[in-house]
């Protein structure tokens, strides 16, 4: 059988509806061509995130009965802090209310003004929390990753060791508090690090006396791309492929919200006892209780559930197979994506796309408008709105201008994805049309959640 099916069927459903035209380009008008700014039941389908957007099974609704709301040490909390030891092998476990929390403690932690974090690509909340802790992010990934045509590199998410050394002897490896290793890879495209790099960085940190800290948001994703495209793992379990690893870190920051299969939750995770301890009382000030981190009880339940269903292999491999077949409905039409296609989105190439709008007008903020504005579907930009300005002011100006869309897991189905797909190849058509933006309002830090445009 070729055909993949969902594995799952569905038992309630959540009606949406599409606006007329008219409207669409008014509400799209009044959110400043933000598509942060539309109201979800403006939408019809939303690819804006898998983040927090997942479709729980019914044993994890079943688990949420059995939330347990006792403000220290909920029987939820044992269940998820024994989950996690047992499916990623870290000794310590610390719950946050989403990935960014953990973010927080770990860079608050960890590095002192003056220091650098390398990284595979920077992620937005993840740079943001390193440089408010006074450190610089040194983007470390293969040069590859920057160029949305190569899709002969079946891990495009690879750490570059040598620019990773060249780092180390630069600066000093006291000045490197850890490496952060994406898996997979967002900004790349949802681009996976194979198992072969995970170990070379891990022994190349180890000489040098380096932790690694996985960003552990995709790492279920990661796997799979290990199990399918690395040959020694095609026979491996998910379960054994995330086990390994996660054996090449010292500690990682979770997103419950993506491969955790739940709406809301995160945790720090860590082998070493002192950070740990740092954590546990840092908690406490920003999430709360050691045994909760501004999770419910019934939230930790689900999250338990959804990281074990999350290895299951006839799941992971609809997941991301999905993503895959609306990727090749854009690469058969003719339709700018980044190549290969990633684990969690689908990148349109704003540039290429709108190759009349130069960077400074920002295509992919516009192509997500015009996106909306067609069809009703929710993209969002990562572009040079996303990458934000360093600290002299000045646009970071990244090299990749996409459009993401980004499917929830368990959400939608194949026919969701064709109407998507016809959208954007029917748009491409009519390309010559959409034109540029300018800021009418730019917030100083994260400012693609809440800036407000105008149409040139
Ligand atoms: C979503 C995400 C985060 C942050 O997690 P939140 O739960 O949204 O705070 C960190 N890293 C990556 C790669 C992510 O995709």
């Amino acid at each position: 059988m070729r055909s993949l099916a969902e594995p799952y069927k569905i038992k309630m459903v959540e009606p949406i509806a599409l606006l007329s035209p008219e409207e669409r380009r008014e509400r799209i008008m009044e959110a400043g061509y933000n598509t942060f700014l539309l109201r979800s039941r403006d939408v019809y389908i939303d690819i804006l995130t898998d983040s927090g957007t997942n479709a729980m099974s019914d044993n994890q609704w079943a688990g949420l009965m059995l939330g347990d709301e006792a403000y220290a040490g909920s029987n939820n909390w044992l269940h998820l802090e024994a989950t996690v030891q047992e499916l990623f092998g870290f000794r310590y476990v610390v719950p946050t209310h989403q990935g960014r929390g953990a973010e927080n403690l770990i860079s608050k932690i960890l590095i002192k003004p003056g220091m650098y974090v390398p990284g595979n690509m920077y992620f937005t909340t993840t740079r943001a929390h390193q440089e408010m802790a006074g450190g610089s992010f040194v983007d470390v990934i293969i040069d590859e990753a920057h160029d949305s045509k190569r899709d002969d590199i079946p891990f495009k998410g690879n750490v570059d060791l040598a620019k990773y050394e060249a780092l180390i002897k630069r600066v000093g490896p006291e000045k490197i508090p850890y490496i952060c290793v994406a898996v997979t890879v967002n900004l790349a495209g949802g681009q996976p690090v194979s198992m072969a790099n995970l170990r070379d960085v891990y022994a190349l940190s180890k000489r040098y006396g380096i932790r690694v800290i996985f960003d552990a948001t995709r790492c279920v994703e990661n796997a799979y791309f290990i199990k399918v495209r690395e040959p020694e793992y095609g026979d491996a379990s998910i379960a054994a492929i995330v086990k390994e690893m996660f054996s090449y870190a010292d500690g990682c920051t979770m997103s419950g919200k993506k491969d955790g299969i739940v709406n809301m939750g995160g945790f720090l995770a860590t082998n070493e006892e002192d950070t740990y301890r740092q954590a546990t009382a840092m908690v406490v000030v920003y999430e709360g209780m050691p045994s909760y981190g501004g999770m419910n009880g019934r939230d930790m339940e689900a999250f338990a559930r959804g990281l074990r269903e999350a290895m299951s292999f006839p799941y992971i491999r609809h997941r991301v197979e999905q993503v895959g077949y609306l990727g090749q409905q854009l690469i058969d039409a003719g339709v700018p994506v980044v190549r290969p296609i990633g684990g969690h989105a689908v990148f349109v190439d704003a540039r290429e796309f709108l190759p009349h709008v130069p960077q400074g007008e920002f295509p992919a903020q516009a192509l997500a408008a015009a996106i909306y504005e067609h069809s009703g579907v929710r993209t969002m930009e990562r572009g040079i709105i996303s990458a934000g300005r360093d600290k002299e002011g000045k646009d970071y100006a990244p090299k990749l201008e996409l459009v993401r869309c980004t499917i929830p897991r368990r959400v939608y189905t194949s026919s969701h994805l064709d109407y998507v797909a016809e959208a954007i190849i029917e748009l491409h058509g009519e390309r010559d049309r959409i034109g540029g933006l300018r800021w009418v309002y730019e917030p100083p830090v994260l400012r693609f959640f809440t800036g407000r445009f105008e149409r040139l």
